[in-house]
């Protein structure tokens, strides 16, 4: 028999937040929603409320908590409505289990906040561990959080690694990590193609579906640039152990090659309810909602090496892990304003490889032992990467 937890999903109108919803209601005897946060979508997350009844719900200001008050009122429902990143951090805090599906920097402290009160952390917020990872790291192996991957990668290479792992890749007799990456909607596509793309071409992925930032960063392979440092972080793994292979059909989500020449992959359809389940049981197994994969109508799964010249991201990532300290912290900051720009049309697509690059250029690496000076880095970078892209514009005279 197992025993009841109280969830709090920070971002639960989501794509990963909605997914893990659909999961946990189909166990109301294993988990009872504590507390439920959004940030504009107040609307679908009155909608949520009505359904699993939180103790909890947070929004990111007063007028959505008048409004939101103002849906739930007359109801039966009991929830309370906080306001703010003090309240997301308390209900990260008060909650057995945590699913961290805020996208962006904006995930750090929540999802910090429920590593330091030791609970079980899912993380989605990938961003969060790239900021901070020694920092993060830390905090978990300090504070005895369980921290459980959800990005369908490193869920795979979870699934792939012994127990034991924690004592060393090499020691367990694994050789690589093999992260696989779709390629994005352009794989093929020639710089001159890149060069005009829009932004309703780069949200619509091939494989998954999934909220608008990590889409763009997928079609950049920005996204596994950012997974190839969670990788590094999440599994004590050096950079040279960890190689990238695209496989378009996504039915394998990544391998880990041992000593002897076994490779173990986990494969499955593209659909997050399966790592998703996959940590809300750990160690146990529950059934997510996904079919199975049907053997005889998968066509051939085909591989490659990425293509660093037209993913310049991918590249850039590897370095900023390389070079250590703030750098991943400015690359994610920089990355996250010349998408959000991109999106608004103030950025060409390769654009976006600029402006990063460019910050990257500009600040020098500091040692990112505190959070203060990991959140200095990430304001800095913001402020130069907008500068930047107001460059562009004036440049360009679309502004
Ligand atoms: P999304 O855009 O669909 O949802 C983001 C959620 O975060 C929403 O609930 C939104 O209200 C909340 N949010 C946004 N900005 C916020 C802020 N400033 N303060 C508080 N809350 C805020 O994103 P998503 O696709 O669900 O991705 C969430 C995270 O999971 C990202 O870090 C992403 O990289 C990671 N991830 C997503 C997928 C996927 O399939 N969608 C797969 C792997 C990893
Ligand atoms: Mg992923």
């Amino acid at each position: 028999m197992t025993a009841l937890q109280t969830l709090t999903v920070l971002g639960s109108t989501g794509s990963i937040g909605r997914s893990t919803l659909d999961v946990v209601a189909r166990y109301p005897e294993r988990y009872r929603v504590y507390a439920l946060t959004a940030f504009s979508r107040v609307i679908e997350l009155s909608e949520l409320c009505l359904t699993f009844n939180p103790v909890y719900a947070v929004v990111a200001d007063d007028a959505s908590a008048s409004l939101l008050r103002e849906k739930l009122q007359g109801g039966a429902n009991a929830t309370e409505v906080l306001v703010g990143e003090a309240a997301l951090a308390r209900v990260a805090e008060e909650a057995d289990t945590v699913m961290a599906a805020i996208v962006g920097a904006a995930g750090l402290l929540p999802t910090l906040a429920a590593v330091k009160a030791g609970r079980r952390v899912l993380l989605a917020n990938k961003e969060a561990l790239v900021m901070s990872g020694a920092l993060f790291m830390r905090a978990v192996r300090e504070h005895g959080a369980t921290l459980l991957p959800i990005d369908s990668e490193h869920n795979a290479i979870f699934q792939c690694l012994p127990a034991n792992h924690a004592q060393g890749l090499a020691s367990v007799g694994v050789e690589k990590l093999l992260l696989t990456a779709s390629g994005g909607p352009f794989r093929e596509f020639s710089v001159e193609q890149l060069q005009s793309i829009t932004p309703a071409q780069a949200i619509k992925h091939p494989n998954w579906s999934m909220g608008q930032k990590i889409s763009v960063d997928s079609a950049t392979l920005m996204n596994k640039g950012l997974e190839f440092i969670e990788a590094c972080w999440l599994f004590a793994a050096r950079s040279d152990q960890i190689d990238v292979v695209v496989h378009p059909q996504s039915v394998i989500h990544s391998m880990v090659c041992y000593a002897d020449g076994s490779v173990l992959a986990q494969m499955g359809q593209p659909d997050m309810r399966t790592p998703i389940a996959h940590a809300l049981a750990w160690p146990e197994r529950i059934a997510s909602g996904v079919p199975a994969l049907n053997f005889a109508q998968l066509t051939a799964l085909t591989f490659e090496a990425p293509d660093l010249q037209r993913f310049p991201c991918l590249r850039l990532a590897k370095e900023a892990m390389t070079a250590g300290g703030t750098h991943p912290a400015v690359l994610n900051a920089a990355n996250e304003v010349a998408v959000a720009a991109f999106l608004a049309g103030k950025l060409d697509f390769l654009g976006i490889a600029r402006v990063i690059e460019q910050v990257l250029n500009e600040i020098p690496v500091s040692a990112a032992e505190e959070l203060a000076t990991i959140l200095a880095a990430d304001a800095e970078a913001r402020q130069r990467a907008h500068a930047i892209v107001a460059h562009y514009l004036s440049k360009t005279g679309e502004g």
